[in-house]
Protein backbone atom coordinates (compact mmCIF):
# COMPACT_ATOMS: atom_id res chain seq x y z
CA UNK A 1 0.00 0.00 0.00
CA UNK A 2 1.60 3.82 -0.96
CA UNK A 3 2.65 5.48 1.99
CA UNK A 4 0.98 8.04 0.51
CA UNK A 5 -2.92 6.68 1.37
CA UNK A 6 -5.10 9.38 2.63
CA UNK A 7 -5.83 8.32 6.47
CA UNK A 8 -9.35 7.58 7.51
CA UNK A 9 -11.02 10.88 7.28
CA UNK A 10 -10.99 12.03 3.96
CA UNK A 11 -11.91 15.69 3.78
CA UNK A 12 -10.16 16.57 7.70
CA UNK A 13 -8.50 19.73 7.24
CA UNK A 14 -7.06 21.09 10.63
CA UNK A 15 -8.46 24.42 10.15
CA UNK A 16 -11.84 23.87 8.34
CA UNK A 17 -13.68 21.00 9.82
CA UNK A 18 -15.16 20.66 12.90
CA UNK A 19 -15.80 17.56 13.19
CA UNK A 20 -15.96 14.30 11.04
CA UNK A 21 -19.70 12.84 11.68
CA UNK A 22 -21.43 16.30 10.94
CA UNK A 23 -23.56 16.08 7.74
CA UNK A 24 -24.50 19.48 6.55
CA UNK A 25 -25.60 21.23 3.49
CA UNK A 26 -23.05 23.05 1.97
CA UNK A 27 -19.59 24.61 3.18
CA UNK A 28 -19.07 27.56 3.85
CA UNK A 29 -15.26 28.92 3.71
CA UNK A 30 -16.16 31.83 6.26
CA UNK A 31 -17.55 29.78 9.41
CA UNK A 32 -15.22 27.01 9.56
CA UNK A 33 -17.39 25.68 11.83
CA UNK A 34 -20.51 22.79 11.97
CA UNK A 35 -21.72 23.81 8.77
CA UNK A 36 -18.41 22.91 6.80
CA UNK A 37 -18.05 19.32 6.77
CA UNK A 38 -19.48 16.85 4.38
CA UNK A 39 -18.11 13.69 5.04
CA UNK A 40 -18.77 11.40 7.65
CA UNK A 41 -16.26 8.08 7.60
CA UNK A 42 -17.63 4.92 7.74
CA UNK A 43 -14.85 2.89 7.30
CA UNK A 44 -11.24 3.46 6.32
CA UNK A 45 -9.99 4.42 3.09
CA UNK A 46 -7.31 1.56 2.11
CA UNK A 47 -6.33 2.40 -0.64
CA UNK A 48 -6.23 -1.56 -2.10
CA UNK A 49 -10.11 -1.79 -1.34
CA UNK A 50 -10.50 0.70 -4.43
CA UNK A 51 -12.71 -1.18 -6.45
CA UNK A 52 -15.09 -1.93 -3.67
CA UNK A 53 -15.37 1.75 -2.86
CA UNK A 54 -16.08 2.77 -6.40
CA UNK A 55 -19.88 1.45 -6.27
CA UNK A 56 -20.48 2.80 -2.52
CA UNK A 57 -23.59 5.29 -2.48
CA UNK A 58 -23.26 8.14 -1.30
CA UNK A 59 -26.02 10.45 -1.43
CA UNK A 60 -29.77 9.44 -1.61
CA UNK A 61 -28.84 6.01 -0.58
CA UNK A 62 -31.16 3.66 1.60
CA UNK A 63 -28.07 2.38 3.06
CA UNK A 64 -28.63 5.35 5.62
CA UNK A 65 -32.51 4.43 5.58
CA UNK A 66 -33.54 7.69 4.94
CA UNK A 67 -32.42 9.03 2.02
CA UNK A 68 -32.38 6.76 -1.33
CA UNK A 69 -34.95 7.53 -4.11
CA UNK A 70 -32.11 6.53 -6.82
CA UNK A 71 -33.57 4.31 -9.24
CA UNK A 72 -30.52 2.41 -8.86
CA UNK A 73 -30.38 2.08 -5.73
CA UNK A 74 -30.82 -1.56 -5.99
CA UNK A 75 -28.01 -2.56 -7.79
CA UNK A 76 -25.72 0.01 -5.37
CA UNK A 77 -27.01 -1.38 -2.26
CA UNK A 78 -26.44 -5.38 -3.78
CA UNK A 79 -23.11 -4.10 -5.07
CA UNK A 80 -19.79 -5.62 -3.22
CA UNK A 81 -19.13 -2.33 -2.53
CA UNK A 82 -18.87 -0.65 0.90
CA UNK A 83 -19.51 2.59 2.45
CA UNK A 84 -17.33 4.76 3.57
CA UNK A 85 -18.80 8.31 3.40
CA UNK A 86 -21.73 9.85 3.79
CA UNK A 87 -22.34 13.29 2.47
CA UNK A 88 -24.84 15.64 2.50
CA UNK A 89 -28.05 15.41 0.48
CA UNK A 90 -28.17 19.46 0.04
CA UNK A 91 -31.72 20.94 -0.74
CA UNK A 92 -32.87 23.78 -2.51
CA UNK A 93 -32.54 25.59 0.60
CA UNK A 94 -28.99 24.66 0.89
CA UNK A 95 -28.60 26.00 -2.32
CA UNK A 96 -29.98 29.75 -1.87
CA UNK A 97 -28.05 29.48 1.39
CA UNK A 98 -24.90 29.21 -0.66
CA UNK A 99 -25.94 31.34 -2.87
CA UNK A 100 -26.85 34.16 -0.34
CA UNK A 101 -23.34 33.84 0.90
CA UNK A 102 -21.60 33.94 -2.04
CA UNK A 103 -23.50 37.28 -2.85
CA UNK A 104 -22.77 38.71 0.73
CA UNK A 105 -18.98 38.15 -0.44
CA UNK A 106 -19.25 39.13 -3.93
CA UNK A 107 -20.85 43.17 -2.31
CA UNK A 108 -17.98 42.66 -0.15
CA UNK A 109 -14.34 42.29 0.86
CA UNK A 110 -14.49 39.56 -1.82
CA UNK A 111 -15.83 42.56 -4.35
CA UNK A 112 -13.80 45.08 -3.15
CA UNK A 113 -10.63 43.26 -3.07
CA UNK A 114 -7.93 44.39 -5.82
CA UNK A 115 -7.43 41.51 -8.61
CA UNK A 116 -3.81 41.20 -7.77
CA UNK A 117 -4.61 39.93 -4.32
CA UNK A 118 -7.08 37.88 -5.91
CA UNK A 119 -4.62 36.92 -7.53
CA UNK A 120 -2.25 36.21 -4.56
CA UNK A 121 -5.06 34.12 -2.79
CA UNK A 122 -5.00 31.93 -6.15
CA UNK A 123 -1.22 31.52 -6.51
CA UNK A 124 -1.39 30.51 -2.62
CA UNK A 125 -3.99 27.85 -3.52
CA UNK A 126 -1.97 26.26 -6.23
CA UNK A 127 0.90 25.85 -3.91
CA UNK A 128 -1.53 24.02 -1.53
CA UNK A 129 -2.90 21.52 -3.76
CA UNK A 130 0.49 21.14 -5.31
CA UNK A 131 1.60 20.19 -1.33
CA UNK A 132 -1.11 18.17 -1.01
CA UNK A 133 -0.69 16.62 -4.35
CA UNK A 134 -0.35 13.23 -3.17
CA UNK A 135 -3.25 13.52 -0.67
CA UNK A 136 -5.22 14.55 -3.40
CA UNK A 137 -4.33 12.08 -6.04
CA UNK A 138 -5.32 9.27 -3.46
CA UNK A 139 -8.92 10.71 -3.16
CA UNK A 140 -9.79 11.11 -6.56
CA UNK A 141 -8.66 7.77 -7.30
CA UNK A 142 -10.73 6.35 -4.50
CA UNK A 143 -13.39 8.35 -5.38
CA UNK A 144 -13.55 7.86 -9.12
CA UNK A 145 -11.98 4.37 -9.62
CA UNK A 146 -9.02 6.39 -11.99
CA UNK A 147 -5.43 4.76 -11.76
CA UNK A 148 -3.21 6.45 -9.73
CA UNK A 149 -0.97 8.12 -11.98
CA UNK A 150 -4.47 9.74 -14.00
CA UNK A 151 -5.14 10.91 -11.03
CA UNK A 152 -2.01 12.64 -10.05
CA UNK A 153 -2.24 14.42 -13.23
CA UNK A 154 -5.19 15.54 -12.54
CA UNK A 155 -3.99 17.38 -9.10
CA UNK A 156 -0.81 18.73 -11.07
CA UNK A 157 -3.41 19.84 -13.58
CA UNK A 158 -6.07 21.63 -10.97
CA UNK A 159 -2.69 23.60 -9.77
CA UNK A 160 -1.60 24.21 -12.65
CA UNK A 161 -5.25 25.90 -13.71
CA UNK A 162 -5.15 28.03 -10.19
CA UNK A 163 -1.42 29.17 -11.05
CA UNK A 164 -2.69 30.22 -14.30
CA UNK A 165 -5.73 31.83 -13.34
CA UNK A 166 -3.73 33.54 -10.52
CA UNK A 167 -1.33 34.84 -12.45
CA UNK A 168 -3.95 35.83 -15.06
CA UNK A 169 -6.63 38.01 -12.48
CA UNK A 170 -4.93 41.58 -12.80
CA UNK A 171 -4.59 41.29 -16.57
CA UNK A 172 -7.98 41.26 -17.54
CA UNK A 173 -8.76 44.71 -18.61
CA UNK A 174 -11.21 46.91 -20.98
CA UNK A 175 -10.28 49.00 -23.87
CA UNK A 176 -10.69 52.81 -24.81
CA UNK A 177 -12.68 52.74 -28.57
CA UNK A 178 -12.24 55.18 -30.56
CA UNK A 179 -15.56 56.98 -31.52
CA UNK A 180 -16.88 60.64 -32.62
CA UNK A 181 -14.96 63.59 -32.03
CA UNK A 182 -15.89 65.16 -27.83
CA UNK A 183 -16.08 61.44 -26.74
CA UNK A 184 -14.13 59.17 -24.39
CA UNK A 185 -15.66 55.22 -24.55
CA UNK A 186 -14.11 53.11 -22.55
CA UNK A 187 -15.21 49.50 -21.59
CA UNK A 188 -15.46 47.76 -17.86
CA UNK A 189 -14.77 43.82 -17.66
CA UNK A 190 -16.79 43.40 -14.67
CA UNK A 191 -17.12 39.67 -12.64
CA UNK A 192 -20.65 38.59 -13.04
CA UNK A 193 -21.53 38.60 -9.38
CA UNK A 194 -22.30 34.69 -8.41
CA UNK A 195 -21.64 32.46 -10.77
CA UNK A 196 -22.77 28.49 -10.16
CA UNK A 197 -20.77 25.56 -12.00
CA UNK A 198 -22.04 22.38 -12.13
CA UNK A 199 -19.55 19.45 -12.13
CA UNK A 200 -19.01 15.83 -13.30
CA UNK A 201 -17.65 12.99 -12.09
CA UNK A 202 -14.98 12.27 -14.53
CA UNK A 203 -12.63 14.99 -13.90
CA UNK A 204 -14.02 16.65 -10.95
CA UNK A 205 -10.44 18.30 -10.40
CA UNK A 206 -9.76 19.33 -13.62
CA UNK A 207 -13.40 20.40 -14.72
CA UNK A 208 -13.34 22.76 -11.13
CA UNK A 209 -9.77 23.97 -12.08
CA UNK A 210 -10.77 25.36 -15.22
CA UNK A 211 -14.20 26.34 -14.23
CA UNK A 212 -13.79 27.72 -10.42
CA UNK A 213 -10.40 28.77 -10.89
CA UNK A 214 -11.74 31.22 -13.61
CA UNK A 215 -14.30 32.55 -12.28
CA UNK A 216 -12.56 33.71 -8.71
CA UNK A 217 -10.24 35.16 -10.51
CA UNK A 218 -12.69 37.30 -12.52
CA UNK A 219 -13.72 38.14 -9.51
CA UNK A 220 -16.97 36.05 -9.07
CA UNK A 221 -17.86 34.18 -5.54
CA UNK A 222 -19.15 30.60 -6.46
CA UNK A 223 -21.39 27.97 -5.81
CA UNK A 224 -20.66 24.71 -6.96
CA UNK A 225 -22.35 21.44 -7.15
CA UNK A 226 -20.21 18.48 -8.07
CA UNK A 227 -21.39 15.06 -8.63
CA UNK A 228 -22.46 12.72 -6.46
CA UNK A 229 -20.47 9.95 -7.55
CA UNK A 230 -17.10 11.67 -7.46
CA UNK A 231 -17.13 15.05 -4.81
CA UNK A 232 -14.60 14.00 -2.00
CA UNK A 233 -11.59 16.00 -3.49
CA UNK A 234 -13.64 19.01 -4.35
CA UNK A 235 -14.63 18.91 -0.50
CA UNK A 236 -10.67 18.40 0.70
CA UNK A 237 -9.57 21.32 -2.12
CA UNK A 238 -12.39 23.49 -0.67
CA UNK A 239 -10.72 23.30 2.82
CA UNK A 240 -7.60 23.99 1.25
CA UNK A 241 -8.73 27.61 -0.19
CA UNK A 242 -10.34 28.25 3.61
CA UNK A 243 -6.52 27.64 4.99
CA UNK A 244 -4.37 29.69 2.41
CA UNK A 245 -7.20 32.45 3.75
CA UNK A 246 -10.17 33.10 0.69
CA UNK A 247 -12.79 35.16 2.21
CA UNK A 248 -16.09 33.69 4.02
CA UNK A 249 -18.93 33.05 0.95
CA UNK A 250 -16.36 33.33 -1.61
CA UNK A 251 -16.43 29.49 -2.44
CA UNK A 252 -19.59 27.31 -1.41
CA UNK A 253 -19.55 23.91 -2.44
CA UNK A 254 -23.52 22.04 -2.31
CA UNK A 255 -23.41 18.22 -2.64
CA UNK A 256 -26.13 16.52 -3.58
CA UNK A 257 -27.91 14.59 -6.24
CA UNK A 258 -28.58 16.34 -9.80
CA UNK A 259 -32.29 16.53 -9.86
CA UNK A 260 -32.23 18.11 -6.67
CA UNK A 261 -29.34 20.47 -5.37
CA UNK A 262 -28.06 20.71 -9.21
CA UNK A 263 -31.62 21.43 -10.47
CA UNK A 264 -32.03 24.08 -7.64
CA UNK A 265 -28.54 25.93 -8.97
CA UNK A 266 -29.89 26.31 -12.29
CA UNK A 267 -33.50 27.35 -11.52
CA UNK A 268 -31.99 29.78 -8.78
CA UNK A 269 -32.58 33.56 -9.79
CA UNK A 270 -29.43 34.92 -7.48
CA UNK A 271 -27.22 32.95 -10.05
CA UNK A 272 -25.62 34.87 -12.83
CA UNK A 273 -23.52 32.63 -14.85
CA UNK A 274 -23.65 29.08 -14.91
CA UNK A 275 -21.34 26.61 -16.20
CA UNK A 276 -22.05 23.18 -17.12
CA UNK A 277 -20.14 19.85 -17.95
CA UNK A 278 -22.00 16.91 -18.90
CA UNK A 279 -24.16 15.08 -20.69
CA UNK A 280 -26.36 17.06 -23.74
CA UNK A 281 -29.80 16.07 -21.92
CA UNK A 282 -29.03 17.65 -18.72
CA UNK A 283 -27.05 20.46 -20.55
CA UNK A 284 -30.47 21.19 -22.57
CA UNK A 285 -32.64 21.05 -19.21
CA UNK A 286 -30.14 23.50 -16.90
CA UNK A 287 -29.84 25.69 -20.29
CA UNK A 288 -33.91 26.21 -19.80
CA UNK A 289 -33.68 26.57 -16.45
CA UNK A 290 -31.42 28.92 -16.47
CA UNK A 291 -32.84 30.85 -19.33
CA UNK A 292 -36.06 31.19 -17.03
CA UNK A 293 -33.73 33.41 -15.27
CA UNK A 294 -32.24 34.97 -18.08
CA UNK A 295 -28.70 33.54 -16.77
CA UNK A 296 -25.78 33.04 -19.49
CA UNK A 297 -24.69 29.51 -19.63
CA UNK A 298 -21.82 27.55 -20.79
CA UNK A 299 -22.53 24.17 -21.76
CA UNK A 300 -19.67 21.80 -22.65
CA UNK A 301 -21.24 18.72 -23.54
CA UNK A 302 -19.22 15.86 -24.40
CA UNK A 303 -18.04 15.01 -28.56
CA UNK A 304 -17.40 12.24 -30.69
CA UNK A 305 -14.33 13.14 -31.93
CA UNK A 306 -12.52 12.24 -34.91
CA UNK A 307 -8.37 12.07 -35.51
CA UNK A 308 -7.74 11.42 -39.34
CA UNK A 309 -4.57 9.60 -40.31
CA UNK A 310 -3.41 10.37 -44.01
CA UNK A 311 -1.46 7.96 -45.91
CA UNK A 312 1.58 10.35 -45.29
CA UNK A 313 1.39 10.39 -41.54
CA UNK A 314 3.96 9.55 -39.40
CA UNK A 315 2.83 6.27 -37.07
CA UNK A 316 5.47 5.61 -34.99
CA UNK A 317 3.95 9.72 -33.51
CA UNK A 318 0.68 8.82 -34.19
CA UNK A 319 -0.15 5.32 -33.19
CA UNK A 320 0.32 5.95 -29.14
CA UNK A 321 -1.60 9.28 -29.27
CA UNK A 322 -4.46 7.19 -30.88
CA UNK A 323 -5.11 4.54 -28.41
CA UNK A 324 -3.99 6.87 -25.20
CA UNK A 325 -6.78 9.60 -26.83
CA UNK A 326 -9.33 6.81 -25.93
CA UNK A 327 -8.32 4.60 -22.60
CA UNK A 328 -7.19 7.80 -20.69
CA UNK A 329 -9.95 7.62 -18.38
CA UNK A 330 -10.84 4.57 -19.21
CA UNK A 331 -12.68 6.56 -22.16
CA UNK A 332 -14.93 8.77 -19.72
CA UNK A 333 -12.86 11.76 -21.10
CA UNK A 334 -15.74 14.65 -22.76
CA UNK A 335 -12.82 14.87 -25.69
CA UNK A 336 -11.98 11.60 -25.96
CA UNK A 337 -10.71 10.49 -29.94
CA UNK A 338 -13.37 7.62 -29.61
CA UNK A 339 -13.55 7.37 -33.75
CA UNK A 340 -10.30 6.87 -36.38
CA UNK A 341 -10.30 7.59 -39.87
CA UNK A 342 -7.30 6.10 -41.96
CA UNK A 343 -6.63 6.63 -45.41
CA UNK A 344 -7.01 3.36 -47.45
CA UNK A 345 -3.67 2.36 -48.33
CA UNK A 346 -2.80 2.35 -44.51
CA UNK A 347 -5.96 0.96 -43.14
CA UNK A 348 -4.66 -2.33 -42.37
CA UNK A 349 -1.64 -1.75 -41.56
CA UNK A 350 -2.42 1.04 -38.89
CA UNK A 351 -5.27 -1.74 -37.69
CA UNK A 352 -2.35 -4.32 -37.11
CA UNK A 353 -0.58 -2.13 -34.76
CA UNK A 354 -3.66 -0.80 -33.21
CA UNK A 355 -4.76 -4.19 -32.44
CA UNK A 356 -1.21 -5.31 -30.86
CA UNK A 357 -1.49 -2.04 -28.60
CA UNK A 358 -5.23 -2.74 -27.32
CA UNK A 359 -4.33 -6.38 -26.66
CA UNK A 360 -1.86 -5.47 -24.35
CA UNK A 361 -3.95 -2.97 -22.51
CA UNK A 362 -5.12 -4.09 -18.75
CA UNK A 363 -7.59 -3.03 -17.20
CA UNK A 364 -7.98 -3.22 -13.24
CA UNK A 365 -8.26 -1.86 -9.56
CA UNK A 366 -7.66 1.85 -9.50
CA UNK A 367 -4.41 0.92 -6.76
CA UNK A 368 -2.50 -1.29 -9.53
CA UNK A 369 -2.34 1.82 -11.79
CA UNK A 370 -2.72 -0.05 -14.80
CA UNK A 371 -3.80 1.43 -18.15
CA UNK A 372 -7.31 1.63 -17.31
CA UNK A 373 -9.55 1.52 -13.93
CA UNK A 374 -13.35 0.81 -13.44
CA UNK A 375 -15.74 2.54 -15.17
CA UNK A 376 -17.33 4.69 -12.97
CA UNK A 377 -20.85 2.84 -11.73
CA UNK A 378 -22.65 0.38 -12.94
CA UNK A 379 -24.83 2.73 -14.97
CA UNK A 380 -21.82 3.57 -16.90
CA UNK A 381 -20.75 0.04 -17.65
CA UNK A 382 -24.42 -1.07 -18.63
CA UNK A 383 -24.17 1.87 -21.07
CA UNK A 384 -21.13 0.36 -22.79
CA UNK A 385 -22.46 -3.25 -22.33
CA UNK A 386 -25.21 -1.67 -25.02
CA UNK A 387 -23.47 0.07 -27.31
CA UNK A 388 -20.86 -3.17 -27.42
CA UNK A 389 -23.82 -5.47 -27.98
CA UNK A 390 -25.51 -3.26 -30.82
CA UNK A 391 -21.85 -3.19 -32.10
CA UNK A 392 -21.99 -7.77 -31.78
CA UNK A 393 -25.59 -7.76 -33.29
CA UNK A 394 -24.86 -5.69 -36.34
CA UNK A 395 -22.30 -7.75 -36.98
CA UNK A 396 -19.40 -4.98 -36.75
CA UNK A 397 -15.99 -6.63 -36.94
CA UNK A 398 -13.86 -6.53 -33.42
CA UNK A 399 -10.38 -6.04 -34.30
CA UNK A 400 -9.25 -6.60 -30.98
CA UNK A 401 -9.70 -6.29 -27.39
CA UNK A 402 -7.26 -5.73 -24.03
CA UNK A 403 -7.63 -7.76 -20.57
CA UNK A 404 -9.33 -7.30 -17.29
CA UNK A 405 -6.75 -8.22 -14.74
CA UNK A 406 -7.59 -11.63 -12.70
CA UNK A 407 -7.11 -9.25 -9.48
CA UNK A 408 -10.33 -7.24 -10.53
CA UNK A 409 -13.18 -8.75 -8.46
CA UNK A 410 -15.68 -10.23 -10.66
CA UNK A 411 -18.68 -7.83 -9.57
CA UNK A 412 -16.71 -4.62 -10.50
CA UNK A 413 -17.18 -2.24 -13.28
CA UNK A 414 -14.22 -3.00 -15.61
CA UNK A 415 -14.31 -2.21 -19.54
CA UNK A 416 -11.36 -3.99 -21.48
CA UNK A 417 -10.53 -1.65 -24.15
CA UNK A 418 -12.51 -2.44 -27.29
CA UNK A 419 -11.17 -2.08 -30.93
CA UNK A 420 -13.67 -2.22 -33.68
CA UNK A 421 -13.12 -1.95 -37.31
CA UNK A 422 -14.97 -0.62 -40.42
CA UNK A 423 -17.95 0.41 -38.45
CA UNK A 424 -20.62 1.89 -40.01
CA UNK A 425 -20.91 5.58 -40.80
CA UNK A 426 -24.36 5.58 -39.82
CA UNK A 427 -23.90 3.38 -36.71
CA UNK A 428 -24.03 4.47 -33.33
CA UNK A 429 -21.07 3.31 -32.43
CA UNK A 430 -19.90 6.01 -35.10
CA UNK A 431 -22.65 8.54 -34.16
CA UNK A 432 -22.63 8.34 -30.20
CA UNK A 433 -20.88 8.97 -27.51
CA UNK A 434 -19.85 5.43 -26.04
CA UNK A 435 -18.33 7.25 -22.71
CA UNK A 436 -15.87 4.08 -22.11
CA UNK A 437 -12.62 2.67 -23.76
CA UNK A 438 -14.50 1.58 -27.23
CA UNK A 439 -12.38 2.80 -30.48
CA UNK A 440 -14.38 2.91 -34.04
CA UNK A 441 -12.06 2.62 -36.85
CA UNK A 442 -12.56 3.28 -40.80
CA UNK A 443 -11.24 3.81 -43.83
CA UNK A 444 -11.31 6.86 -46.71
CA UNK A 445 -10.48 7.43 -50.07
CA UNK A 446 -9.53 11.21 -49.86
CA UNK A 447 -9.43 14.40 -47.96
CA UNK A 448 -13.51 15.21 -48.78
CA UNK A 449 -14.50 12.07 -47.53
CA UNK A 450 -12.78 11.66 -44.53
CA UNK A 451 -13.92 15.77 -43.49
CA UNK A 452 -17.47 14.86 -44.54
CA UNK A 453 -16.84 11.71 -42.23
CA UNK A 454 -15.04 13.91 -39.16
CA UNK A 455 -17.94 16.27 -39.13
CA UNK A 456 -20.73 14.10 -39.79
CA UNK A 457 -22.21 13.81 -36.24
CA UNK A 458 -24.02 15.63 -33.89
CA UNK A 459 -20.97 16.57 -32.27
CA UNK A 460 -17.77 19.13 -32.76
CA UNK A 461 -15.78 19.19 -29.44
CA UNK A 462 -11.94 18.40 -30.68
CA UNK A 463 -10.79 17.17 -33.99
CA UNK A 464 -6.92 15.19 -34.50
CA UNK A 465 -5.02 15.14 -37.88
CA UNK A 466 -2.17 13.26 -38.64
CA UNK A 467 -0.25 14.62 -41.97
CA UNK A 468 2.94 15.90 -42.77
CA UNK A 469 1.51 18.25 -45.66
CA UNK A 470 1.51 21.46 -44.37
CA UNK A 471 -1.30 22.64 -47.22
CA UNK A 472 -3.38 20.04 -45.85
CA UNK A 473 -2.72 20.67 -42.46
CA UNK A 474 -3.92 24.35 -41.92
CA UNK A 475 -7.14 23.44 -44.80
CA UNK A 476 -8.14 20.82 -42.37
CA UNK A 477 -7.94 22.88 -39.38
CA UNK A 478 -10.20 25.30 -40.61
CA UNK A 479 -12.55 22.27 -42.36
CA UNK A 480 -13.21 19.91 -39.60
CA UNK A 481 -16.15 21.63 -37.29
CA UNK A 482 -14.85 21.06 -33.65
CA UNK A 483 -13.91 23.89 -30.91
CA UNK A 484 -10.09 22.27 -31.08
CA UNK A 485 -7.96 21.09 -33.80
CA UNK A 486 -5.06 19.53 -32.86
CA UNK A 487 -2.37 18.58 -35.94
CA UNK A 488 0.59 15.70 -35.50
CA UNK A 489 -0.53 15.70 -32.20
CA UNK A 490 -3.86 15.68 -29.55
CA UNK A 491 -4.97 17.03 -26.19
CA UNK A 492 -1.52 19.10 -25.85
CA UNK A 493 -0.84 17.99 -22.79
CA UNK A 494 -3.56 18.94 -20.93
CA UNK A 495 -3.66 22.21 -22.63
CA UNK A 496 -4.82 24.52 -19.44
CA UNK A 497 -3.75 27.52 -21.48
CA UNK A 498 -5.70 26.01 -24.73
CA UNK A 499 -9.49 27.50 -24.68
CA UNK A 500 -11.38 24.61 -24.76
CA UNK A 501 -14.81 24.26 -25.51
CA UNK A 502 -17.74 22.82 -28.54
CA UNK A 503 -19.58 23.57 -31.87
CA UNK A 504 -22.90 21.92 -32.56
CA UNK A 505 -24.46 19.44 -29.56
CA UNK A 506 -20.95 19.46 -28.13
CA UNK A 507 -21.57 23.06 -26.60
CA UNK A 508 -21.27 26.46 -26.83
CA UNK A 509 -19.14 29.15 -24.81
CA UNK A 510 -15.10 28.59 -24.04
CA UNK A 511 -13.16 27.48 -20.61
CA UNK A 512 -9.96 27.11 -20.24
CA UNK A 513 -7.37 29.44 -21.34
CA UNK A 514 -7.42 33.58 -20.79
CA UNK A 515 -10.78 33.45 -23.05
CA UNK A 516 -12.66 31.65 -19.99
CA UNK A 517 -11.98 34.77 -18.06
CA UNK A 518 -13.90 36.83 -21.05
CA UNK A 519 -17.35 34.08 -20.12
CA UNK A 520 -16.69 34.92 -16.69
CA UNK A 521 -17.52 38.49 -16.75
CA UNK A 522 -19.75 41.25 -18.04
CA UNK A 523 -18.39 44.14 -20.42
CA UNK A 524 -19.98 47.63 -19.67
CA UNK A 525 -19.54 50.45 -22.24
CA UNK A 526 -18.83 53.49 -20.35
CA UNK A 527 -19.15 56.76 -23.14
CA UNK A 528 -18.14 59.79 -21.53
CA UNK A 529 -19.16 63.15 -23.72
CA UNK A 530 -16.56 66.10 -22.71
CA UNK A 531 -16.70 68.13 -25.50
P1 LIG B 1 -25.22 14.34 -16.24
O1 LIG B 1 -25.11 15.29 -17.35
O2 LIG B 1 -26.58 13.94 -15.82
O3 LIG B 1 -24.46 14.93 -14.95
C1 LIG B 1 -23.51 15.97 -15.00
C2 LIG B 1 -23.69 16.88 -13.81
O4 LIG B 1 -25.00 17.44 -13.82
C3 LIG B 1 -23.55 16.17 -12.46
O5 LIG B 1 -23.02 17.05 -11.51
C4 LIG B 1 -25.00 15.88 -12.13
O6 LIG B 1 -25.21 15.66 -10.75
C5 LIG B 1 -25.66 17.16 -12.59
N1 LIG B 1 -27.09 17.04 -12.86
C6 LIG B 1 -27.82 15.93 -13.13
N2 LIG B 1 -29.12 16.27 -13.32
C7 LIG B 1 -29.20 17.61 -13.16
C8 LIG B 1 -30.27 18.55 -13.23
N3 LIG B 1 -31.53 18.17 -13.50
N4 LIG B 1 -30.01 19.84 -13.02
C9 LIG B 1 -28.75 20.26 -12.77
N5 LIG B 1 -27.70 19.42 -12.67
C10 LIG B 1 -27.92 18.10 -12.87
O7 LIG B 1 -24.35 13.07 -16.63
P2 LIG B 1 -24.37 11.60 -16.02
O8 LIG B 1 -23.49 11.57 -14.84
O9 LIG B 1 -25.78 11.14 -15.83
O10 LIG B 1 -23.69 10.78 -17.20
C11 LIG B 1 -24.47 10.41 -18.32
C12 LIG B 1 -23.69 10.60 -19.60
O11 LIG B 1 -23.30 11.95 -19.75
C13 LIG B 1 -22.37 9.83 -19.66
O12 LIG B 1 -22.55 8.53 -20.06
C14 LIG B 1 -21.59 10.65 -20.67
O13 LIG B 1 -21.96 10.27 -21.97
C15 LIG B 1 -22.07 12.07 -20.42
N6 LIG B 1 -21.12 12.82 -19.58
C16 LIG B 1 -20.34 13.74 -20.19
C17 LIG B 1 -19.40 14.43 -19.46
C18 LIG B 1 -18.50 15.44 -20.11
O14 LIG B 1 -17.39 15.66 -19.63
N7 LIG B 1 -18.94 16.10 -21.17
C19 LIG B 1 -19.21 14.21 -18.03
C20 LIG B 1 -20.11 13.25 -17.46
C21 LIG B 1 -21.01 12.58 -18.23
P3 LIG B 1 -25.27 14.12 -10.21
O15 LIG B 1 -24.12 13.42 -10.83
O16 LIG B 1 -25.15 14.29 -8.76
O17 LIG B 1 -26.58 13.57 -10.70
Amino acid sequence: MPDTAAGPTVAVDDQSIAAAGEVVGFIDLGTNSVRLLLVRILTDHAVETITEQKEMVRLGDNVYGDKVLRPDAMDRALSVCREFAELARGTAADVDAAVRAARAASQGNWGRMAAADRGRLLRRWADAVEAHRDELAQIESQDTGKPLKQARADAAALARYFEFYAGAADKLHGQTIPYAEGYTVLTLREPHGVTGHIIPWNYPMQIFGRSVGAALAAGNACVVKPAEDACLSLLRVASLAASVGFPPGVLNIVTGLGAEAGQALADHPGIDHLSFTGSPDTGRRVAIAAAAHHCPVTLELGGKSPQIVFDDADLDAALPVLVNAIIQNAGQTCSAGSRVLVAAPLYETVLERLAERFAALRAGPASMDLDLGPLINRRQQQRVWDFLSDAQADGVPLAAQGEIVDDAPAEGCYQAPVLLRDVPADHRLWQDEVFGPVLAVRPFDDEDEAVASANGTKYGLVAGVWTRDGARQLRLARRLEAGQVFVNNYGAGGGVELPFGGVKASGHGREKGFEALYAFTRLKTVALRHG
